[in-house]
């Protein structure tokens, strides 16, 4: 059962005689509950590839499915849908809304997708937060915890419609090695617990070698796509 079914992806920027392509064909695919790291130079189209998964951006050809759901036939308003149901981020900013507390962060999803608060998206954020140790702090205003406790913050938001897969890009790239490690078990035990799917990006090689699977970007092209697991 795929995830994600990437066949020929190609990126181009640009119109006419300036266009670039930056992703020259990728096939990838990802099977529910892999928990993979995206590794390469800085400019090998890492986040590019990732925009295009996460349904930020179309690619200029091929064929992307997530969740059995082909992009191309769907419309703008019905990606956004996709993307907020199925496809939780974390940033290696953890984005949370500072003046917002961190169970009105986790919740923010869930809002989003009802249109209106109700007493179980609140159970749920405090649930989460418990979840990555942070049941005490729950009513903390974001900017008041530290950046691995936002970090935690931000994962648990990014569970929160309990996706069928989560993006990551650099979410250890801003905090010490205690908080990194933190922040990646815990990572590792949403996807052990909930068969969470995980892609995750990382310049931090010990932290890809606790990967299951290691896909190497070059040039916009995959140079090489290795099982650890
Ligand atoms: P983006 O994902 O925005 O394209 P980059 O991949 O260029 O960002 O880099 C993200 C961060 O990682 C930057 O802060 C950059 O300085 C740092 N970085 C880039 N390449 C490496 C590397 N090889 N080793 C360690 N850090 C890196
Ligand atoms: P990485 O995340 O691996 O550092 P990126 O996907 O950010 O790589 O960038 C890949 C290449 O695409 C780089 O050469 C970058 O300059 C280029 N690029 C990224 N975004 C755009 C854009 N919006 N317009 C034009 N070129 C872009």
């Amino acid at each position: 059962e795929h995830v994600l079914h990437l066949q020929g992806i190609r990126k181009c920027y640009g119109s006419g005689d300036l266009q670039t392509e930056i992703l020259h064909g990728i096939d990838l695919r990802l099977q529910r509950g892999e928990f993979a790291a995206l590794i390469g130079p800085s400019g090998s189209g890492k986040s590019t590839l990732l925009n295009l998964i996460g349904l930020l951006d179309r690619p200029s050809s091929g064929k992307l499915e997530i969740d059995g759901e082909d992009i191309a036939r769907l419309d703008d308003a019905e990606l956004t849908r996709l993307r907020g149901q199925r496809i939780g981020f974390v940033f290696q900013h953890h984005n949370l809304i500072p003046a917002f507390t961190a169970e009105e962060n986790v919740a923010m999803p869930m809002l989003v997708a009802r249109g209106r608060p109700d007493r179980d998206m609140f159970e749920t954020a405090g649930r989460l937060l418990e979840q990555v140790g942070l049941g005490e702090r729950k009513q903390y205003l974001a900017n008041r915890l530290s950046g691995g406790q936002q970090q935690r913050v931000a994962i648990a938001r990014a569970l929160a419609m309990n996706p069928a897969l989560v993006l990551a890009d650099e979410p250890t790239g801003n905090l010490d090695t205690h908080s990194a490690d933190e922040v990646f078990s815990l990572m590792r035990e949403f996807n052990r617990h909930q068969a969470t799917t995980f892609l995750i990006v990382t310049h931090d090689p010990r932290l890809a070698a606790r990967c299951d699977r290691i896909i190497e970007l070059i040039d916009g092209r995959i140079a090489s796509d290795s099982q650890l697991s």
